[in-house]
């Protein structure tokens, strides 16, 4: 049990994510980490089960979850298995952009196709010479001919290679202001878009990353999500709206990470007793466990902050630090609970250095735990954080 209490509805939601993550992910997860292949029918499974359409509104062919339902789905896929959390969020990743920024045709056009698991799509932002300063991107959109001609490359693209769309951050040049960002929708069978370097991660790596290149890329005016002079405000809602769910994943990592280490300690002998026996053992699963309590408490707040329509500036320092606490938790839960497992910890008969490796990308990826940090520290400063 846990002390954060969601609506009975989404209790029941937590039930059907948890046998799927039961029956259909947990029995993959280690030969997905191994192969580091993308699971095409596992994807199919999590659509079948209704986990893509989670997060998009019903009038759009979705269930209408919302970020809370989200976050209950990945928080019970991902006590086995982040490659398979990251795969149900990226339904959200991909319709994000569009339900945050696009028009109501824009969102007929892509949105229902996500849903349903008939589209996939990735978010582009991040580029090989920049990704926290995300006012520094260089990819250009250039106008031409009442449409756009797209330039650039991106780098460390989730999903990328599987994708049928992209939603690209690039910068128009005749446009005003230092942050002339913009974002866009393009097909990925758009003349000039290719694959470029296909990374090989230490974690998560039933999902690829990889390059995408936008060479001349000719795209209509409606491919254009966001208004002029709006486009870092779009940005920064973008990635507000999907941090919870980045958030839960780490709740689930570190959840099931401290309850395979608690059930090993149980029944392992040393000194005359179990391992669970031992206080030092004992404090270093209740730290973990105090912190889960925590995060879990942020990180649900702030996935009904966004589904209140919440994820300006006003919500960013609070979805910042549900992130922030969840990403470091998971870090520390996943290294802690392979040290409780000791040399067995460390070997791949046991799913713990797995979860180490996994861990790390959190507090990499939706923006860092410095980057979460000086969205806090900044809002204390500019006293959207007073404390009174
Ligand atoms: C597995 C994986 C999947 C990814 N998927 C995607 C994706 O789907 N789409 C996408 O667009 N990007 C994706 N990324 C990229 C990710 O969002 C960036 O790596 C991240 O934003 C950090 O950018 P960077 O790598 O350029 O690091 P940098 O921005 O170069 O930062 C390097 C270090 O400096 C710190 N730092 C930078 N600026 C500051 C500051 N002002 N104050 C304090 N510390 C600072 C950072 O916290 C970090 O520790 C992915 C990355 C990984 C690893």
């Amino acid at each position: 049990m846990t002390l954060v209490k969601l609506d009975p509805s989404y209790e029941e939601l937590r039930a059907v994510a948890r046998d799927f993550a039961r029956k259909e992910v947990l029995p993959r997860a280690a030969e997905l980490d191994q192969s580091m292949e993308y699971p095409e029918a596992l994807f199919r499974a999590m659509v079948d089960a209704g986990l893509t359409a989670l997060p998009i509104p019903e009038e759009l062919g979705g269930s209408g979850a919302g970020m809370v339902g989200l976050c209950v789905a990945i928080e019970e896929v991902t006590r086995y298995c982040q490659s398979a959390g990251l795969m149900v969020l990226l339904s959200r990743l991909a319709a994000g952009p569009l339900l945050v920024s696009g028009s109501p045709e824009q969102q007929r056009r892509y949105v229902p196709d996500v849903a349903a698991g008939r589209r996939r799509g990735s978010f582009c932002l991040t580029e090989p010479q920049t990704g926290s300063d995300t006012s520094a991107i260089t990819t250009g959109a250039r106008r031409s001919g009442g449409g756009y001609v797209l330039d650039g490359r991106k780098a460390y693209i989730s999903g990328a290679t599987v994708a049928d769309f992209y939603v690209v951050w690039a910068r128009v040049p005749d446009e005003e202001g230092p942050r002339n960002l913009a974002a866009f929708v393009v097909d990925r069978d758009s003349a000039g878009v290719s694959i470029g370097h296909i990374d090989e991660k230490m974690g998560v790596r039933g999902v690829p990353t990889a390059e995408v290149v936008f060479e001349s890329v000719v795209v209509p005016a409606d491919a254009r999500l966001t208004p002029p002079g709006k486009g870092f405000a779009h940005l920064m809602a973008q990635l507000n709206s999907a941090r919870p769910g980045v958030a839960a994943r780490g709740l689930g990592l570190a959840g099931g990470a401290l309850r395979y280490a608690a059930d090993y300690a149980r029944q392992r002998q040393a000194f005359g007793g179990t391992l669970l026996d031992l206080q030092a053992v004992q404090f270093l699963l209740a730290d973990i466990a105090i912190g889960l309590e925590g995060a879990r408490s942020m990180v649900y707040n702030s996935a009904a902050l966004v589904d209140s329509g919440s994820y300006g500036k006003e919500a960013a320092p609070y979805i910042a630090m549900a992130k922030a606490a969840a990403a470091d938790l998971a870090v520390k839960a996943s290294s802690d609970c392979l040290q409780v497992l000791g040399g067995a910890g460390y070997m791949m008969d046991h799913p713990m250095e797995r979860y180490y490796r996994d861990a790390k990308q959190l507090q990499i990826v939706e923006g860092t735990s410095q980057i979460q940090r000086l969205i806090v520290g900044r809002s204390i400063r500019d006293g959207g954080l007073t404390f009174d």
